[in-house]
């Protein structure tokens, strides 16, 4: 069975304990390769190595940087099936989702920051008849990037690129449950030139690898995406460390639907942004409220459409849905419609775990969900659940719909339909959300400011905000 390997110091070395564990494919249930159970030592190599390599990447011409960066989205594009076929593997999506989405926007990610890094300026403030104030900002030195198993490269490269683009030297996790494209990302580096040490590539369990990761003194900063408990204990356990921290969190996104909004758009688009990747993007809006003079038309036209969505193993072509990730996820997302019905929801669509045919006869697939008749205010309405289930809420007045929608710890994202441009900006300027689509949603500029407020996190990436993060300012003023 295939062995994965860490990627330390520019190489492939297997864990110093010698431990690996299973990694389960989602479609068929059965393990197809082994992860490394990194520790703390592997994480102590990788920093001596990072510590090497810090003075040599740093100083390099950010044109010699930002070329060696542009060789890795490249080298990713050139083996884009390779890396497709083992995304839609290692997490179970379709194959299709990972080619539209998932790796073509790694690469872009890497191009994206390998160029944005040539136009990075500081500021200079003057002071008239008294001096000027300019501001340097330098790489911090040793980062760590720790990211989740829903869009496995797409997010460890959202990260590591403006980081490394920075001049930073990085310590990287993926989730175990999707190490395999982090693994390649190890081999496309060693093509592309980047010097040994500045990005080492360490997988394990998060409580172990992470953990070593976080707590590590020389690493002064840490870019976290994934569950908003996990970051809770990162941010106390950095705390005495004064670690700089980016934690992007859960989500509970309303899609706020008014019944003045282009019907069939706001339709074919709900379904996407309900249930994409199985429901297991951040964003989803997975509280669907409705204006009440379209909730029956919305309704039937909602569940016609899902039940009669396909969900089938990640390569077949025709596959709306593919697997969920892991048989735990799986088991969570079960307890939850659970709980809805429980709480008095009616199951409108789905609900159930689907049975495929051999050999995907033990994958972890499961029906797109609808739920209605729910308080806003129950848990199946206010916890993350992260799979294929959606609420469906009536609504009378915007500032009741806006009382809901404000109504969860959290606070990243929310999608708006409507016609009346007026209420649009109303509604976007009070939603408690670090993201607000009007009429879209999943729309992706790399330079705006990506993250939540509330309990889905702490500051900003994209763009200009991600080069600030990995970054340290200093302002020097000179007297006239
Ligand atoms: P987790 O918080 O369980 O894990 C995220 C990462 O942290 C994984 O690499 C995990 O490793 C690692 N980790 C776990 N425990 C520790 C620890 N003690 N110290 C250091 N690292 C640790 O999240 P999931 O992977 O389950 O991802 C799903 C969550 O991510 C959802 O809540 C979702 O909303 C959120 N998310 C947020 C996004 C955003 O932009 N705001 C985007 C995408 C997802 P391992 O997996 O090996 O345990």
């Amino acid at each position: 069975m295939e062995k994965l390997q860490n990627f330390i110091d520019g190489k492939f070395t297997s864990p110093k304990n010698g431990g690996y564990f299973d990694n389960y494919e989602p479609g068929t249930g059965k393990v197809y390769s082994l992860i490394p159970d990194s520790d703390s030592e592997d994480v102590e190599l990788a920093v001596k190595a990072a510590e090497k390599a810090f003075p040599i990447w740093s100083s390099m011409s950010l044109e010699e940087r930002s070329k060696i960066l542009v060789k890795i989205s490249e080298g990713i594009e050139k083996r884009m099936d390779e890396f497709v076929a083992a995304e839609s593997r290692d997490n179970g999506k379709p194959l299709h989702l990972a080619a539209q989405v998932d790796i073509p926007r790694s690469v872009s990610n890497f191009h994206f920051f390998a160029t944005a890094i040539l136009h990075f300026a500081s500021e200079s403030h003057y002071m008239e008849g008294t001096g000027i104030n300019y501001t340097t900002r330098k790489p911090i030195g040793l980062v760590g990037c720790i990211s989740p198993w829903n869009l496995p490269l797409y997010l460890f490269s959202w990260k590591i690129a403006p980081a490394l683009a920075a001049g930073n030297c990085v310590l990287a996790k993926p989730s175990e449950i999707t190490p395999y494209t982090a693994f390649l990302l190890g081999k496309i580096a060693q093509e592309a030139g980047l010097p040994d040490g500045v990005l080492n590539i360490i997988h394990g369990t998060g409580p172990k690898a992470g953990d070593a990761i976080v707590r590590h003194p020389k690493i002064k900063a840490i870019s976290f995406t994934g569950g908003t408990q996990t970051g809770a204990y990162i941010s106390q356990a950095t705390a005495p460390m004064f670690k700089k921290l980016s934690l992007e969190l859960g989500g509970k996104n309303a899609n706020i639907i008014f019944a003045d909004c282009d019907f069939d758009d706001m339709l074919s688009t709900t379904i996407r942004s309900s249930f994409s990747n199985q429901g297991q993007i951040c964003l989803c809006g997975s509280r669907i409220f409705i204006e009440r003079a379209i909730y029956t038309k919305f309704r039937d036209a909602f569940v016609a459409k899902i039940i009669k969505t396909k969900v089938s193993f990640p390569t077949d072509p025709e596959a709306k849905l593919g697997a969920i990730v892991s048989e735990s996820h799986l088991q969570k997302i079960l307890s939850y419609i659970e709980l809805a019905k429980e709480e008095g929801g009616t199951i409108l669509a789905g609900g159930n775990r689907v049975k495929l045919s051999a050999p995907y006869d033990e994958g972890y697939y499961l029906e797109p969900t609808i739920i209605e008749g729910l308080d806003y205010a129950c848990r199946t309405n206010q916890e993350e659940i992260f799979g294929p289930v959606v609420t469906i809420t009536p609504f009378d007045s915007e500032e009741e719909v806006l009382m809901m929608a404000n109504s969860t710890e959290y606070g990243l994202a929310a999608t708006l339909w409507t016609s009346d441009l007026k209420r649009a900006h109303r509604l976007a300027d009070k939603l408690q959300t670090g993201i607000v689509w009007v009429n879209d949603w999943l729309v992706r500029d790399l330079r705006t400011p990506f993250g939540g407020v509330k309990s889905s996190g702490v500051g900003r990436e994209g763009g200009w905000e991600a080069l600030r993060f990995f970054t340290e300012a200093k302002n020097i003023f000179i007297k006239y």
